[in-house]
C-alpha cells in the first residue's frame, strides 16, 4: 500500500481535491481509501465533550490536541491497513496548526513514522485566492487564518515542518498547486506522483 500524506491551509481545497481524487481513483479501478484525519480527531473530541465542531480543535490545549492527534494516527493506520498491497491510501490533513500557543506540528515523530508515507503533499495557492474560498464557504470557521500575512506565515512553516516531518520517514515532499476553478488537475497530479 502507497500513502499519501495531503496537507495544506485552511481553505485551500484539500478536502475538495481529495474528492476529486476518489473520482478519479474509482475510474481507474485502483483500491483506495481517503480519510480525513480531522474526522477521526472530531470523534474522539465529540465524544469526549471537548468541543463543538471541528474549528474547535485546535484552540483545545496543547495535551488535548496531542493526545487526539496520537490516537487518530492509529485508528487511521488500522482503517488504512485493509487496503490491498497495491491499494492507495490518502490522509487529508495539515502540516502545522496554528494554535494560541504556537505552531503545532501536525505530523511529529510519533505520527508520521505511525503513518509511513511515500509523498508529503503540501497543496498550495495565492493567498489572495485561499481568502476568496474562504469567503465564499460559510460551512466553517477559519477566522483565525484569514489575512494574508498569516497565511504567508503558515504557508512557510508547513513547508519546513512537511519536509521535518519527511526527514524521519525518508518521505518525499512535493508541492501541488490547487488551480483555481479545476480541482481535478492538483487531484490528478497527487495520483501521478504515488504510482
Ligand atoms: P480545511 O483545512 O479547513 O478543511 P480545505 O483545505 O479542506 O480546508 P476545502 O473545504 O476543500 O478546503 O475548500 C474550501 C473552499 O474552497 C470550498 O468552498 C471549495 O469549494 C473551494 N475550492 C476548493 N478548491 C477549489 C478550486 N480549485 N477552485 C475554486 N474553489 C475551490
Ligand atoms: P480539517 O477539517 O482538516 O481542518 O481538520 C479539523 C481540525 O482537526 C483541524 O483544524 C485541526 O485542529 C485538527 N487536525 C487535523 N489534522 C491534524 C493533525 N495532523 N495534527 C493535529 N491536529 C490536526
Ligand atoms: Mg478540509
Amino acid at each position: 500500500m502507497k500513502i499519501g500524506i495531503v496537507t495544506g491551509i485552511p481553505g485551500v481545497g484539500k478536502t475538495t481535491v481529495l474528492s476529486y481524487a476518489d473520482k478519479i481513483l474509482t475510474e481507474k479501478g485502483i483500491p483506495h481509501k481517503i480519510v480525513n484525519y480531522g474526522d477521526y480527531m472530531l470523534n474522539t473530541a465529540l465524544k469526549e465533550g471537548y468541543v463543538k465542531s471541528r474549528d474547535e480543535i485546535r484552540k483545545l490545549q496543547i495535551e488535548k490536541q496531542r493526545e487526539l492527534q496520537t490516537l487518530a494516527a492509529r485508528r487511521i493506520i488500522e482503517d488504512l491497513s485493509l487496503l490491498g498491497d497495491n491499494g492507495i491510501g490518502l490522509i487529508d490533513t495539515h502540516a502545522v496548526i496554528r494554535t494560541p500557543a504556537g505552531y503545532l506540528p501536525g505530523l511529529p515523530r510519533h505520527v508520521i513514522e505511525v503513518l509511513s508515507p511515500k509523498v508529503i503533499f503540501l497543496l498550495e495557492a495565492d493567498p489572495r485566492i485561499i481568502l476568496e474560498r474562504q469567503k465564499r464557504d460559510s460551512s466553517r470557521a477559519r477566522s483565525d487564518y484569514s489575512d494574508t500575512n498569516v497565511i504567508n506565515e503558515v504557508i512557510q512553516f508547513a513547508r519546513y515542518s512537511a519536509m521535518a516531518s519527511a526527514v524521519l520517514v525518508g518521505a518525499s515532499v512535493k508541492v501541488v498547486i490547487n488551480q483555481e476553478g479545476d480541482p481535478s488537475i492538483a487531484a490528478s497530479d497527487i495520483i501521478n506522483s504515488l504510482m
